[in-house]
């Protein structure tokens, strides 16, 4: 501390006592201010605030102690030291001395060392007063100035659109984050703090932890990574993070600065969708279709099913476009593809190819299955389109091609896909064309077949025509085969072999097999009633009728409601529909053996059944094959079949009907070899209710063996 020269006021109304102390204190180095009284002092202060006042009490007008207490309380002159001058020596003096303010006393007369000394040391307190007083004032800057950097640092932290947080690595808690990073997050300040940094982030706490870590490592420092960060309602937002370690004393804290990428992650969305996607309709465009087409191709190969491609064109888009301008042309375009999406599967493909051109991709499915989706289309475009408030009628003319019968890649199957497109528009649009023109001819055939059948089972066209079948011990009928035949409008009495295969593939012989069992079971209560007497009556059953169907429950209602006994009803079904579904065949065919229905396997021999699969089935017959009877007589091996078959069936109390029988050496031979039954056209084909029932009441027999007779010839 380098003091200047101090200057001490003297205050005293005695001129001796001002001047002996000026002397004193002059020789001692220090400049001297004189007032005779405390009005003179307090003016003289004002001017210039000395560093000490000697002040003498016993004044005329205002006395020390007054003067004082005016000094002290003035902040600007509060700090200046009082050493007040007295001839009283007594207590109560200095008591008033002290509380006016007064830091020190000096008795008259003056001592000149005590004077000297007490001087020193209060002008020192006072330099020590006034240095502390100025820190203190400047510590007050100092604080104030950080204050504002704080204020400016928070608000610019705040004012940031990225979210900063600080995260301390020991406790796993924020510290330190800015307003961005509450309003980035959904929380409020305080309730942030209470969270921590693994409750944001969508990894597990050892996921965190080791990223922070590695951080402190100092690896991964400077990098940028896409993360998601948790909002307070559970939502999650797209964030790109920047996060450094920094170490505090023993203390590492994190740096995360985090930045909302959720629209340029949006931005990067759109523009991959437009880039792929049409942008009218929504659908993917070209490029797209391709890429998806060949992928269903890749893994068509892989699996080996077919694929159909369908390409569609509307046919009279053109014409909506010149006559009601463009905008309507679009607003068809979008009515048309909203239309076509309904048409397909979750698992097929829809594109638009450009202007009114539009594809389909059908994975799994063959040319039926795109027949049924382009039939469905012309279908969906029946209604007409509202296009501003006009009704508008489009049709579309559809080109099919599949994977593989036509082609294997994408370029081939939508070039050969748009030449059947043009053919349909050749054969006078609105239809679909297949690319191969057989396809055409039987798939077109075959849809015509399908709505023909279901037109049948709803019109009752279906009829039951009944052979017999003959017992070789009596030459009697003993039992009858219904076979199913159909009277198709404008065809005809149609055969089996011509709709059957089509019933059983559209599921629709479920219901008329259930139909051939109330039917038969109906004509088998009729003739018990009549002269005819029981007679038992076989029906055909597919495999679907197990699989699907509810046959025992068709069966048993039949004979209920016709009042018949189960052994009237026999069911024929064949080796392979017993193959499918074992465990629950045996028990539904045990199930209506409780009953008394008979079972036998129909065309047995065809179907590679061992001996020992068969014995798990309650079977009473088995009817050999059309194709072993047909060349018994010349072809050793069929009479070598057939003989073990008898055997067979005999070991295992099984009956034996040879179906197909048509000459009397057949029939000799099958008798010669006890053969059971025989069914055949040699005694009767199958005949219309009226004409059996004919030869039912002429009990027409079948010759004895020794007659050589022909049969039906009495
Ligand atoms: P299937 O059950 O083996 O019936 C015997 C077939 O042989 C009948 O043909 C019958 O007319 C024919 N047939 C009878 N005798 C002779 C003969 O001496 N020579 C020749 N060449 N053929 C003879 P159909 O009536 O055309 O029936 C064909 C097949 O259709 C049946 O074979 C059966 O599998 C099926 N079917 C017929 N009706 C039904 C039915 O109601 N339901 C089911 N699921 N299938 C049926
Ligand atoms: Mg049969
Ligand atoms: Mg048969």
């Amino acid at each position: 501390m380098t003091s200047p020269i101090a200057t001490i006021l003297i205050v005293d109304d005695e001129a001796q006592n001002r001047k002996l102390l000026e002397a004193l204190l002059q020789a001692e180095g220090y400049l001297t201010l004189s007032a005779a009284d405390g009005e003179d002092a307090l003016a003289s202060i004002a001017q210039l605030a000395p560093d000490l006042i000697l002040l003498d009490i016993m004044m005329p007008g205002m006395n020390g102690y007054e003067v004082a207490s005016t000094l002290k309380a003035n902040p600007a002159t509060a700090h200046i030291p009082i050493i007040m001058l007295t001839a009283l020596i007594d207590r109560s003096a200095r008591l008033a001395g002290l509380k006016s303010g007064a830091e020190e006393f000096l008795t008259k007369p003056f001592d000149r060392a005590e004077l000297s000394l007490r001087v020193r040391n209060l002008l020192r307190l006072k330099e020590y007063g006034d240095f502390l007083k100025n820190y203190s004032v400047i510590l007050e800057q100092q604080v104030q100035a950080r204050t504002v950097d704080l204020q400016r640092f928070r608000t610019a932290m705040d004012a940031t659109a990225d979210a900063i947080m600080l995260v301390s690595r020991s406790n796993m808690r924020f510290i330190e984050f800015n307003a961005t990073a509450c309003k980035m997050l959904g929380y409020a300040r305080d309730e942030l703090f209470l969270v921590n940094p693994v409750t944001i982030s969508v990894g597990p706490r050892e996921y965190l932890e080791g990223i922070y870590d590695a951080l402190i490592a100092g690896h991964g420092t400077n990098q940028l990574t896409e993360t998601q960060v948790r909002r307070v309602d559970g939502s999650l937002i797209e964030v790109e993070v920047h996060r450094l370690a920094q170490r505090f004393g023993s203390e590492w804290i994190i740096v995360s600065v985090l930045r909302d990428i959720s629209e340029r992650k949006q931005a990067q969305l759109r523009l991959q969708h437009l880039s792929h996607y049409d942008a009218l309709t929504g659908l993917p465009n070209r490029r797209l279709f391709y890429e998806t087409l060949k992928h269903t191709l890749a893994q068509a190969a892989d699996g080996g099913w077919p694929v159909a491609v369908l390409y569609i064109d509307l046919d009279q888009f053109k014409n909506v476009n010149e006559t009601q301008g463009h905008a309507i042309g679009d607003e068809l375009l979008g009515q048309f593809s909203n239309r076509l999406v309904q048409c397909v599967g979750v698992r097929d493909g829809v594109g638009r190819l450009g202007g009114d051109e539009f594809a389909l991709i059908l994975a799994r499915q063959g040319q039926q299955g795109a027949a049924l989706v382009a039939n469905k289309i012309r279908e969906a475009l029946s209604v007409p389109f509202d296009l501003n408030g006009h009704a508008v009628d489009v049709t579309a003319s559809i080109g099919i091609t599949v994977h593989p019968d036509d082609a294997s890649d994408a370029d081939s199957l939508i070039k050969f896909a748009d030449t059947a497109m043009y053919r349909a528009k050749q054969a006078g649009r609105n239809t679909f064309s297949f690319f191969t023109a057989q396809m055409n001819v039987d798939v077109l055939a075959r849809l015509e077949l399908e709505e023909a059948l279901h037109k049948a089972c709803d019109n009752d066209e279906f009829v039951l025509y009944y052979q017999p079948k003959v017992q070789l011990s009596s030459g009697r009928v003993v039992g009858l085969e219904a076979l199913l035949r159909w009277r198709r409008p404008g065809h005809g009495l149609v055969a089996p072999y011509e709709f059957i295969p089509v019933l059983e593939e559209t599921g629709l012989i479920v219901r008329v097999g259930s139909w051939v069992i109330a039917t038969a079971s109906k004509q088998i209560g009729l003739w018990l009633g009549s002269s005819i007497g029981p007679l038992q009556i076989a029906v055909n059953v597919a495999a679907r009728q197990l699989l699907d169907g509810d046959l025992e429950g068709d069966v048993i209602k039949a004979l209920a409601d016709n009042h018949i006994a189960g052994h009237l009803l026999e069911l024929e079904l064949t080796e392979s529909s017993l193959m499918a579904n074992t465990e629950r065949t045996i028990a539904k065919l045990q199930n209506l053996k409780q009953h008394g229905v008979q079972i036998s396997i129909d065309d047995f021999g065809t179907g590679y059944s061992s001996l020992a699969y068969l014995r798990r089935f309650p079977i009473d017959k088995l009817k050999i094959d059309i194709a072993f009877i047909r060349d018994i007589t010349t072809n050793p091996d069929d009479a070598a079949i057939t003989l073990a078959i008898i055997g067979m069936a005999h070991s295992l109390k099984m009956q034996v009907i040879a179906e197909g029988v048509e000459t009397a050496a057949q029939l000799a031979y099958l008798r010669e070899h006890s053969c059971d039954q025989i069914q055949g056209y040699y005694f009767s084909p199958p005949l219309a209710l009226a004409e059996l029932e004919q030869i039912l009441l002429e009990q027409k027999c079948l010759p004895a063996a020794d007659d050589g007779q022909e049969a039906g010839a009495d």
